[in-house]
């Protein structure tokens, strides 16, 4: 990776702060707090992998949880989600299951 570092790197008392808080509070309301983009909070706790895991809403699973950088189609986004281990599903941190997207090959033909 070449990614230039922007920004202040994260003190202690900042990490702290972010491990403390992150499953009750948004990134929003800790970007603001610690004077950083929400972006900054995002990113910063995707590296750490600190994420309030839900439970899958498929088999309730809650021990088997990974935590994704998953595609999402119909938005053509990434976003960051969950995926069970258990029965191999992706979801949102609201509980939606995120559905398998079409084959790449119709989506080429589309944008051509
Ligand atoms: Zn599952």
């Amino acid at each position: 990776m070449t990614a230039k570092r922007t920004g202040l790197k994260w003190s202690y008392e900042e990490d702290r702060f972010l491990e403390r808080h992150f499953k009750t509070m948004s990134d929003k309301e800790i970007a603001d707090i610690l004077g950083r983009t929400e972006i900054a909070v995002i990113n910063r706790r995707t590296r750490r992998e600190l994420v309030a895991t839900i439970p899958c809403p498929k088999c309730n699973e809650t021990t088997k949880i990974g935590v994704v950088n998953t595609y999402i189609p119909n938005k053509n986004t990434t976003k960051s989600g969950f995926y069970c281990r258990n029965c191999l599903t992706e979801y949102l941190k609201n509980g939606k299951i995120i559905p398998p997207y079409e084959s790449s090959e119709e989506k080429e033909e589309k944008s051509i």
